[in-house]
């Protein structure tokens, strides 16, 4: 299960704390080293460790025992709040354009699960919002790719718009707007090209899109079993795209969590949904105190 061993420390550091009364400094200082540990070993970055346990240390020092709970379970609620805050505090919903459609670029690293997701999102939207999905064909390189995303516009039964590999990617994302204006289809949701590693010509390529369409969201698809790495991922598509939010992939695998608790606060961008299985259902939104209250227990 995700988060296992940052859900088995952080609960067992605060089951230490059984005294009554004011939670003592002593206690805060063995908690919060233990709480820094367990992050860190969730492959959390260090600068987001830090301040994290600079917020709980000071927060519990002294903190007022409310009568009904001991000074683990007040803990408890501080660490708990904190996380939340810490992944992004309000789950953060997705756009709606004033005047359809809403035009979505999805972008990521190959293999992260952009073209998954891509088919996922546009099944919930229909499936959660009733909305009318088109999905667009947009990585103009690999032939399988836009077969890959008709066989899943296929299984969803969701129009797939592609022009095979001998268009432009603006070109296409354009005509697909125009056609789904025609067709009254109220989101877009762009599978755009993906690299094995980020390189200029794809950001150039995906920098181009997005001044010619100006969509209304542009979310990252980030491998969440890539802890770290999804995090500077997430950082270099930030600087050079502006993304407006994070998809966190196979969160159903046994990642130790670190790029979902880093992400928030390393971009200041939002996680909006989390991937949870290799099926086109599973696709959640993304609930900060919901996570958090998973990994207390
Ligand atoms: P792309 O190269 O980024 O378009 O990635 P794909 O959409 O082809 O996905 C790569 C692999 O990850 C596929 O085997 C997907 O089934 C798998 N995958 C995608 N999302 C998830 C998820 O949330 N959980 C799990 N377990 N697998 C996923």
């Amino acid at each position: 299960m995700a988060f296992e061993g940052l859900a088995d420390r952080l609960q067992s550091t605060i089951k230490k704390m059984t005294g009554k009364g004011k939670v003592s400094e002593q206690d805060v200082k063995v908690m919060a080293r233990e709480v820094r540990l367990a992050l860190l070993e969730a492959d959390v970055n260090f600068k987001v460790v830090k301040e994290f346990v600079n917020n709980i240390r000071t927060r519990a020092v002294g903190a007022e025992v409310m009568e009904s709970l001991t000074p683990g379970q007040q803990v408890i609620k501080i660490v708990k709040e904190e996380l939340t805050a810490l992944m992004g505090g309000e789950q953060s919903k997705i756009a709606v354009a004033d005047r359809p459609p809403t035009v979505i670029m999805m972008v990521g690293l190959q293999g992260a699960g952009k073209t998954t997701t891509t088919g996922k999102l546009a099944n919930l939207l229909r499936k959660k919002h009733n909305r009318k999905p088109l999905l667009v064909a947009a990585d103009v390189y690999r032939p399988a790719a836009v077969d890959q995303l008709k066989t899943v516009g296929k299984q969803l039964n969701i129009p797939v718009f592609e022009k095979g590999t001998d268009a432009n990617p603006v070109e296409i994302a354009n005509e697909a707007i125009q056609y789904a204006k025609e067709e009254h289809l109220d989101y877009v949701i762009i599978d755009t090209a993906g690299r094995l590693h980020i390189d200029t010509d794809l950001m150039d390529e995906l920098y181009q899109i997005k001044q010619n369409l100006s969509p209304d969201e542009i979310f990252l698809v980030v491998d969440s079993m890539t802890g770290q790495d999804a995090v500077n991922v997430a950082e270099n598509f930030n600087e050079q795209l502006d993304i407006t939010g994070v998809i966190l992939t196979k969160l159903d695998g046994d990642t130790r969590g670190g790029a979902a608790l880093s992400i928030k606060s390393v971009t200041n961008k939002p996680i909006k949904f989390i991937g949870m299985g290799e099926k086109l259902d599973q696709l959640e939104d993304f609930h900060p105190d919901r996570m958090a209250s998973r990994i207390l227990g």
